[in-house]
């Protein structure tokens, strides 16, 4: 249900920032419908009041080996959701002679994981034109940060009817956020996921630390919003030694799942070696997810 007390608390100043009661009414009507939302992907797998789904993978699918060897682990581990990211943005142009965006190939590993190991798979999907490849694999489409605001591409991914994680940008205030969930909404999609991925601050605590978690808007969201949402500390802090305890904030701030960036050797991650775990510390982080969900009357899945 919504909560009544907020909403008529809620300002009707015009324009703002900030989320209006006419707003409400007038321009975010869908996504803050007072139905508690469950977004089933699979039979074995729904983001709902009871599940707590954790998405974990290497930032890219880099190799057959990596994602093939990442997948074996989680299944292990009982987790079903496998970041596998074949298609890369990247916030600068020059990439290191390293640096490999596998696109199809990268693809067609991740359906030889699915078939031989039976995992879900996550892909962002960054331009319309690598749409159709990813959605014949991928079993829910991330649309990044960077594009939340991409209508054309939400339109046409929203149009697959899959599942969707839609990733607030770092600048954007709620009120943008849900816009942007409303056009997924409109064009017939209700099989949605919001997720928090860290927004831009004066200061991030450490040189390293790009983006900075927003832990208030997970229950800010939840407040109008009953769409699941999940939160990504990885992205968010950009620095692994942080990962658990933001993980675990996020938890307890009421969030629906969790995207965590592993590897089983962080330093030859070829993006962004600073902010994934290794199995060690991923599977310890797992038991205290376990033990905080419990708290929240969840099951870590
Ligand atoms: C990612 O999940 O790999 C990613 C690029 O995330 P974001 O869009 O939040 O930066
Ligand atoms: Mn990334």
């Amino acid at each position: 249900m919504k909560n009544k007390l907020f909403i008529k608390n809620l300002s009707n100043k015009n324009p703002t920032k900030d989320i209006t009661r006419d707003d409400i009414i007038y321009k975010i009507p869908k996504i803050t419908n007072k139905k508690k939302i469950t977004v089933k992907i699979n039979n074995q797998i729904s983001f709902s009041k009871k599940n707590l789904p954790i998405i974990a993978g290497p930032n890219g699918v880099e190799s057959r080996e990596l994602i093939f060897n990442v997948a074996r682990f989680l299944k292990k581990k009982g987790i079903k959701i496998l970041r596998g990211h074949s298609y890369k943005p990247l916030t600068f142009p020059y990439r290191s002679k390293k640096y490999l965006e596998t696109q199809e190939i990268g693809m067609d590993w991740c359906d030889e994981v699915k078939r031989h190991l039976g995992m879900t798979i996550v892909t962002e999907v960054t331009e319309i034109k690598y749409l159709d490849r990813i959605a014949q694999t991928a079993d829910i489409l991330q649309i990044g940060s960077r594009n939340m605001q991409n209508l054309e591409l939400l339109k046409e991914i929203a149009n697959t009817k899959k599942p969707i994680i839609l990733k607030r940008h770092f600048g954007a205030s709620l009120r943008d956020l849900l816009g942007a969930a409303e056009h997924i909404l409109v064009d017939g999609n209700e099989k949605l996921i919001i997720c928090e991925r860290g927004v831009s601050a004066p200061h991030t605590h450490r040189e390293t630390s790009r983006f900075m978690l927003d832990i208030q808007a997970i229950p800010a969201l939840k407040e109008i919003c009953q769409f699941p949402i999940i939160s990504d500390p990885s992205h968010a802090s950009f620095w692994a030694p942080w990962v658990p305890s933001l993980s675990l904030a996020s938890i307890a701030a009421g969030c629906d799942g969790l995207i965590i960036e592993m590897h089983p050797k962080p330093k030859e991650s070829l993006v962004d070696p600073l902010q994934p775990l290794n199995y060690n510390q991923f599977s310890k982080l797992l038991d205290s997810c376990k033990k905080i969900s419990k708290v929240m009357k969840k099951k870590i899945i």
